[in-house]
């Protein structure tokens, strides 16, 4: 008999690492040649479509008809100077993944004669067949029309097809034709846009210079890599994604000897690859390790405008999904794919900048822009501390749900880390309450505000187990999962900010119109703030149990399911949020709910029918054949008198026999309330029943069956076992 796992070992193990040379000598050579950049557009438009088109990449305006007539025509030429055949608008639907449909350019004229075309209305806008993406209702079938729009913010990139040719793609929204945003990108640029009004309002007390602050993002991605001859044999990562057995390695990550350890050759020379292929694309990918578990890693581009940053990470996932194929590899971008390992995040490092050069979450040794750096740094604080339980929503996905809050995991609960400094600045603040300010700049001395070092940097002040921790100079929200779009984080992110932002200076205003000293209101406001959100702040282990308890204590909470955490979304005050800053309106709200309902209910019961299907075609059917094997050896034994030494193998025979039993069970009634979720007449009730019952039979099965896997014979173990997938040579 042919056993799919040991093949599947075997060539996995004949496997090399694939050499892979660079497309030019220097990397300036090479980046962002695939890009429709600036510095393409000044050698390619008249200076005024080209003055026009930087004003309205840099405030988000208009682009009149015969400017995009222009910039169409250049693109064309540009991209079929280059290779491209097609071209399609990319967008980002609310299935999570990038969406395109490629048009040729050549069109075929009256005389029958080929040529090349590429008007301006097909770059402005386009209609792609939309049926089939998710709208949450916002869409009739009948009346299934979408559009997409360019966004001029994010340049248009070549996309190499692999079979020849390329197609030049034009970033863009996805919208209903009743004007609803269907897609990820229409609302994150709306809440861009309150950031900049909200955050320059507020630097405007401290400089009258700023005019722009645009919010920033660097996307640390984790991911995992396995051997694609391995992958296959292993149902449940095809259908999943995700392994839902499978027994721990006898060496797992306990030795945490993989982190900041030699890169693997085989999957070094796909990091070199996608990361050549990344540079092309203007992708500004800067570092690449080991992660903490065996067989995970990690790439992390330098931060970018937070639009361009969420462009450029949707594309990176797509590409190093197409280049892991040329190396025989799979890419898991899963939050928790092998249990008792450690689970993949995208950390979400974030800031703001503004037009004068401004890191606002830097910190300086300059007493006033001290004061500047605080306000900003606190008002963050409370946008989280008042909106917790929203950006727990932002992250909330069948996926993570293994991540946060299951076994071996981080809780879900939204905490906040500042590190010793900056929160010796704040009880400062808080407490040195005697303020002088006839001694000029030093004002602050006695508020400890001017000796915040810039050691804030330290990299011994940091918190790894914190999911929202002040890293030096910016936030980084680390409990995004790996497979999420970052959007929806920093949709929710930039909008809480924008809101906080704007009742700061509502605030303020008030203060100083009362003839309040500005600094005086302003460390004022700040004190007050921070007494209200303090209980958000935690310094400690934030996986230990200790913390859980001590959170409940203080009043946070720990949404565990997904369910529960998306019904955030629809709360009469988060809707008047989004509405209030203009991110989106309320029938948007719902829809987005409903669609990550429906996302949700579909991938726990995908799960559901893999674990159903493995534990019995390939579990069970497995052990009642061993079992069949070990009846006739102890009968066998028998027969020769040695009914003692018999005894040993009954006692597996009957252990098989209970586990069979018990995943038998499992799996029948796991089926019925399976049913019973499904036949609900409505979402969130399906939702909750998956979330809270059906689930629950996974890992009751799952234990029977990891421990079958330690009793059965080697040789008839149908499953690839961890310790053969996870450590690649
Ligand atoms: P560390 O490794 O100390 O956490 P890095 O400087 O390597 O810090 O940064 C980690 C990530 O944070 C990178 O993606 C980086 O580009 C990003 N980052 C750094 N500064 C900012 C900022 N001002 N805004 C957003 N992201 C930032
Ligand atoms: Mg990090």
């Amino acid at each position: 008999m042919s056993n799919f796992r040991f093949k599947a070992l075997e060539i996995a193990q004949a496997r090399h690492a694939l050499p892979v040379a660079p497309p030019a000598d220097r990397v300036s050579d090479f980046y962002a040649s695939h890009v429709f950049n600036n510095e393409v557009m000044r050698a390619l438009l008249s200076p005024e479509a080209y003055l026009k088109m930087t004003q309205a990449i840099e405030t988000g305006g208009k682009i009149d008809r015969d400017i995009a007539d222009e910039v169409a025509n250049a693109m064309k030429s540009w991209a079929t100077s280059k290779g491209a055949t097609h071209y399609t608008h990319w967008f980002q639907p609310l299935t999570g993944s990038t969406a395109e449909k490629h048009d040729a350019f050549f069109d075929i004229t009256m005389e029958g004669k080929a040529i090349e075309k590429f008007k301006a209305s097909a770059l402005v806008q386009q209609e792609p067949d939309a049926s089939s993406f998710p709208s949450g209702g916002l869409r009739n079938t009948f009346e299934a029309r979408g559009y997409t729009g360019w966004d001029p913010g994010s340049p248009a990139f070549l996309m190499d097809n692999g079979a020849g040719g390329k197609t030049l793609c034009i970033p863009s929204v996805f919208i209903s034709y009743t004007g609803e945003a269907l897609d990820y990108k229409t609302p994150l640029l709306k809440a861009v846009h309150a950031l900049d009004k909200a955050a320059t309002a507020v630097c405007q007390f401290f400089d009258r210079n700023v005019s722009k602050v645009t919010p920033t993002l660097g996307a640390e991605q984790e991911y995992f890599l396995v051997d694609k001859a391995l992958f296959l044999a292993r149902p449940d990562l095809v259908m999943a994604g995700r392994t839902v057995f499978g027994h721990s390695p006898a060496r797992g990550q306990q030795l945490e000897d993989h982190y900041f350890g030699t890169i693997p050759p085989r999957v070094n020379a796909f990091m070199v690859d996608f990361e050549f292929e990344a540079m092309k694309l203007g992708i500004p990918v800067r570092t690449r390790h080991n992660e903490v578990a065996p067989g995970q890693f990690e790439v992390a581009p330098t931060f970018e405008e937070v639009n361009l940053a969420i462009d450029h990470n949707a594309l990176l996932m797509d590409l190093m999904e197409k280049v892991a194929e040329r190396h025989s590899f799979k890419v898991l971008f899963h939050e928790k794919p092998f249990a008792g390992i450690n689970g993949s995040g995208k950390h979400n490092n974030w800031s703001m900048g503004t037009d004068t050069g401004v890191n606002l979450l830097g910190p300086s040794t300059k007493p006033k822009e001290s004061l500047r750096f605080l306000t900003f740094v606190v008002n963050v604080v409370k946008a989280v501390h008042d909106n917790a339980d929203l950006l727990r929503a932002s992250i909330a996905s069948a996926g993570n749900e293994f991540r946060l809050g299951a076994n071996e995991a981080p809780p879900a609960i939204m905490s906040v880390f500042l590190g010793e400094t900056l929160t010796k600045a704040l009880e400062d603040l808080e407490n040195k309450s005697e303020i002088s300010l006839q001694k000029g700049d030093n004002v602050y001395y006695k508020l400890g505000i001017n000796r915040i070092p810039s050691l804030l940097r330290d990299n011994t002040d940091r918190n790894r187990t914190s999911p929202f921790a002040f890293t030096g100079n910016k936030f980084e929200f680390r409990a995004v999962g790996g497979g999420a779009n970052s959007a929806s984080t920093m949709i929710v992110l930039n909008t809480i900010v924008a809101d906080q932002l704007a009742k700061f200076k509502i605030e303020l205003d008030a203060r100083l119109a009362n003839g309040e000293k500005k600094e005086l209101a302003v460390v004022d406001i700040l004190k007050q703030y921070y007494r209200e959100t303090k209980r958000i702040l935690f310094e400690g282990n934030g996986y230990s149990d200790e913390w859980v308890e001590e959170a409940a204590r203080r009043g946070l909470s720990n949404i565990k399911s997904t369910p529960e955490a998306l019904g955030v979304y629809t709360k009469p005050e988060s809707i008047s949020l989004f509405e209030r800053v203009g991110v989106l309106n309320h029938r948007e709200v719902e829809a987005r709910y409903e669609i990550e309902l429906e996302k949700y209910i579909k991938n726990v019961q995908i799960e559901s029918r893999v674990v159903g299907d493995l534990a019995m075609n390939h579990v069970v059917s497995t052990a009642l054949k061993y079992q069949n094997k070990l009846a006739e050896t102890a009968k066998a034994l028998v027969d020769i008198g040695m009914t003692a030494e018999a005894e040993p193998v009954k006692d597996i025979i009957r252990e098989i026999s209970t586990r069979v039993v018990a995943i038998k069970n499992g799996v029948e009634e796991m089926t019925e309330t399976r049913k019973r979720a499904n036949n609900t007449s409505n979402t969130h009730e399906t939702a909750r029943i998956y979330a809270t019952e059906v689930k629950d039979f996974f890992d009751k099965i799952r234990y029977h069956v990891d421990k079958l896997e330690l009793v059965i014979d080697d040789e008839d173990w149908p499953l690839v076992k961890y310790r053969e997938m996870l450590f690649i040579k």
